[in-house]
């Protein structure tokens, strides 16, 4: 689950990182009280940044050609006016696509006197299995251009789990960053805070770009996350209920979210053979199969090793609203899952929807003649395959005439 801007440095906050203080907001008008109360405390510039779940807002455009989803502002009336450009209004970036997301929240925040920008990143290195820090002096823009033009300007650190991140490695991080003085150990309290919030709220990524040095009005310099992404690993959600509240349903992919009413595993892509499978490996299989056979899979779907007659039509009514798809591969090897409940959810969905898409079955294992005959006395049309490799190749043909 992927956390706003906001959010995110609300729990990093919350782990003594430094963040600058701001407030979320969804209309022009509260937009400009938020900015009264930051001039009103003497601070010469406030920043408006649109809270959309994408990078590189700052280097977007407007579909109505307004350049920019984060802004400058020296007054208040400024700030109305950005804001009222930016709310409801569709930005595309480079990570959004090209139909772009509709903007709903900014954050106001104080603007900060940027000295220098880096950038620092907590993921977990599957190569290694352990945490690892990336953080490069090159922050502020498109960290995967530096990874590929300039991959010796990343720094790579890797922290071994049962240790947790030591302050001389945080010490050290912050001297290749190229820091001195006093700032090496503000670094190192930021850094330490990054890695305990990525650990403590089960993320997988914590991504600050920029991590500014930035100058205080008092002319004295500090390290402040200035850019915050967060992602949590949504299988650690249960013991989070705070962050879980923290989801916001608009930024996700309307499908998906219906999906997972049903506890369904579905990710819709770009293709037009949508599948339903028990089984994540067995749904990775399927989508291999299809590209094999020169496809393209429309989703990925997995209902699970013990899925009700409910979820299955529900599971079916799903791919059919995604318009792409053309033909429809049912892929069951029934373990624990009962066949004939896989064939009784695919006739009361295929009834329901009126299916007119051509509907390739594959069913094998636990119950099967009983799913087959519920399947033939149905009068569904439908096409059987003898193996994943045949349902493959009919299903892709049937998508392609
Ligand atoms: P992104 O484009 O989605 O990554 O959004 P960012 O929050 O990283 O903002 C983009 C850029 O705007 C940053 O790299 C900064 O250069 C600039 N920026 C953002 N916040 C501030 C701020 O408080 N002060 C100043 N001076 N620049 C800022
Ligand atoms: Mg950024």
């Amino acid at each position: 689950m992927n956390l706003h801007e906001y959010q995110a440095k609300q729990l990093l906050a919350q782990y003594g990182v430094e963040v600058p203080g701001g407030q979320p907001c969804t209309t022009a008008n509260e937009a400009r009280s938020i900015a009264e109360k930051f001039f009103t405390e003497g601070h010469e510039m406030v920043v408006v940044k649109i809270q959309i779940h994408s990078g590189g807002r700052g280097k977007g455009i407007f579909k109505d050609g307004f350049k920019g989803g984060v802004h400058l502002c020296k007054s208040a009336d400024d700030v109305y006016e950005k804001a009222t450009s930016m709310l409801g209004n569709t930005i595309v970036t480079k990570q959004t696509g090209e139909t772009g997301r509709q903007v709903n929240t900014l954050l106001v925040a104080s603007a900060e006197k940027i000295l220098s920008e880096f950038y620092l990143a907590v993921l977990l290195d599957r190569e290694s299995s352990q945490p690892l820090i990336m953080a490069s002096c090159e922050g502020g823009v498109d960290i995967e251009e530096v990874a590929e033009t300039n991959p010796n300007a990343i720094i790579k650190l890797q922290v071994d789990p049962l240790l947790g991140l030591q302050p001389y490695q945080a010490r050290n991080l912050a001297k290749a960053l190229g820091l001195s003085g006093k700032m090496i150990q503000s670094a190192a309290k930021l850094i330490t805070g990054i890695y305990k919030t990525w650990w403590e709220c089960d993320a997988s990524m914590v991504e600050i770009n920029p991590l500014c040095v930035v100058e205080n009005p008092d002319g004295t310099t500090k390290m402040a996350a200035v850019d915050a992404k967060i992602s949590i690993d949504g299988n650690a959600l249960y013991r989070h209920k705070n962050i879980a509240e923290m989801r916001d349903l608009n930024e996700e992919a309307e499908l998906e979210v219906e999906a997972s009413k049903y506890d369904l595993n579905y990710i819709k892509l770009d293709g037009n053979v949508a599948c339903l499978v028990n089984g994540a490996g067995l749904a990775m299989a399927t989508m291999d199969a299809i590209k094999h056979f020169g496809g393209d899979p429309a989703n990925f779907l997995d209902v699970g090793g013990g899925a009700t007659k409910e979820q299955v039509t529900a599971a079916f009514q799903i791919i059919l609203k995604d318009p792409n798809v053309k033909a429809i591969l049912v892929n069951i090897f029934g373990g624990i899952m009962n066949c004939n409940t896989i064939a009784e959810g695919v006739v009361a969905a295929a009834a329901e929807t009126q299916l007119s898409l051509p509907l390739v079955v594959r069913l094998e294992g636990n119950n099967v003649d009983a799913g087959r005959k519920t399947l033939s006395e149905s009068g569904i049309t439908l096409i059987t395959a003898a193996s994943l490799a045949d349902a493959a190749k009919k299903v892709v043909s049937e998508a392609t005439v």
